[in-house]
């Protein structure tokens, strides 16, 4: 069933609904598409699930397209996402970025955009702007952390870049002060109403465990995330095995695989291996592709949730925990750190400081009281902050600063 803005009356604050139909109004009947590379697995299809049917029950057209690409394209864009996050070795050789270009110009051919706005998600379609007889405004949405890019590879995509009417990111660091258009930061969010985070029942959470085969009877550690090395899975058992070694507990790696990653099995690979013992005794449980239900039950029924990530964007799986009054061990890196508050609504830390986790992991299990203290304030930072009216507030405002400019 789809939802409508009314179903959301009850859970933020009323003056954003009453903004967002007003922002709406000298936008309705407005076509618009956003065109990203994958219809799931990863935050940007987690947002568009929530955002274009709420775009449309506010009056807008909106409509999403997936780009087509072939798995060598895919490798190429995923290479691109891990330079842009400061990996230094990349190929850039002229096959490289032909297949990039050529991907995007073939698929200009079976897209059409006569819409009004024209939204790019992410690098993998970002020179389809060239490709198209551009007559709209074109926004460039990233929600990867662009605080420090490869240097020629962004050299390469300014190219296209500058061709749009405006770039969005996640955080105020992820602005490029070298580009002459104008950046606008947007936080993600989440949508309190899908499966992935609505309410559930005691029994419909334990019901989802038991399906999974995860046992009650110890705390519960977990991760839910890509199999990426930048959420740094293999650093989450180390953490785990340390902090059993001083609180009994059990640890859930929870992963997805995503169209357009095509990393993500030798990652798993090297994450099975590396726990295979502990598995066998059934300490950690692998969990891949589960459905939304499914991992909205861990997250709700987890005792504290890690998201030790070496960059991250934003971290949606954060948001998701933090709403379901989990709370959340992160590493202080890109829109963790704008969700955390360390101490306050969860425990923020460096990245590499093990220790650090370990002794905040084994901190929270053992104290019911931080917990829940924790889980409310994150659940109150959410409501407040990162729930998807408030991004589609963010959208309204944006295309109404452009609108008659089409
Ligand atoms: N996700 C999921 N199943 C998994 C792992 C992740 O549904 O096994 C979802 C997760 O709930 C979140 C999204 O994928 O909604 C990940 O978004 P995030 O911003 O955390 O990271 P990204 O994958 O975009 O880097």
């Amino acid at each position: 069933m789809m939802v409508r803005l009314d179903d959301y009356m009850d859970i933020v604050d009323d003056r954003t609904i009453a903004e967002i139909y007003q922002k709406a109004m000298p936008l309705i009947g407005t076509d618009l598409v956003h065109i990203n590379s994958t219809y799931y697995g990863g935050g940007v299809a987690e947002i568009l699930k929530a955002l274009v049917p709420l775009m449309n029950d506010v009056g807008l057209d909106a409509g999403w397209r997936v780009l087509h690409g072939y798995p060598e394209f895919f490798g190429i864009t995923k290479s691109f996402h891990n330079a842009l996050q400061g990996e230094a070795d990349i190929d850039l050789s002229p096959v490289t970025t032909t297949i990039y270009s050529e991907t995007n110009k073939e698929f200009s051919i079976y897209t059409h955009l006569n819409h009004d706005f024209v939204i790019i998600h992410d690098p993998q379609p970002l020179p389809l702007i060239k490709y198209n007889r551009k007559k709209q405004p074109w926004f460039w949405r990233c929600h990867i952390d662009l605080s420090n890019p490869h240097d020629g590879l962004w050299r390469m995509l300014r190219r296209y870049i500058i061709r749009y009417d405006e770039v969005i990111v996640s955080n105020d660091s992820y602005k490029n002060p070298d580009l002459p258009i104008s950046q606008t930061i947007i936080f993600p969010a989440i949508d309190p109403l899908s499966p992935k985070n609505i309410d559930l029942t005691d029994d419909e959470v334990d019901s989802e465990m038991d399906r999974m085969g995860i046992g009650m009877d110890k705390p519960i550690v977990t991760q839910i995330s890509r199999f990426d090395k930048w959420k740094d899975p293999l650093g989450v058992i180390d953490i785990y095995l340390k902090v059993k070694q001083r609180v009994d507990c059990r640890l859930i790696l929870c992963g997805s695989m995503a169209s357009d990653d095509p990393e993500g099995y030798r990652i798993y690979d090297a994450v099975k291996e590396k726990a295979a013992q502990h598995i066998e005794r059934g300490d950690i449980s692998i969990i891949v592709n589960e459905k939304a239900t499914a991992v909205n039950a861990l997250q709700r029924r987890s005792d504290v949730v890690l998201q030790k990530s070496l960059k991250e964007g934003f971290g949606l799986t954060a948001t998701e925990a933090m709403w379901k009054g989990t709370p959340v061990i992160a590493s202080k890196v890109g829109g963790l750190s704008i969700q955390i508050e360390d101490g306050e609504n969860g425990c923020l830390l460096a990245p590499h400081d093990m220790d650090g986790f370990v002794d905040r992991t084994v901190k929270l299990l053992r104290d019911d009281e931080i917990r829940s203290r924790m889980g409310e304030k994150a659940r109150e930072t959410v409501r407040k902050r990162f729930l998807i009216p408030r991004l589609l507030l963010d959208y309204l405002n944006l295309l109404g600063k452009h609108v008659n400019k089409g």
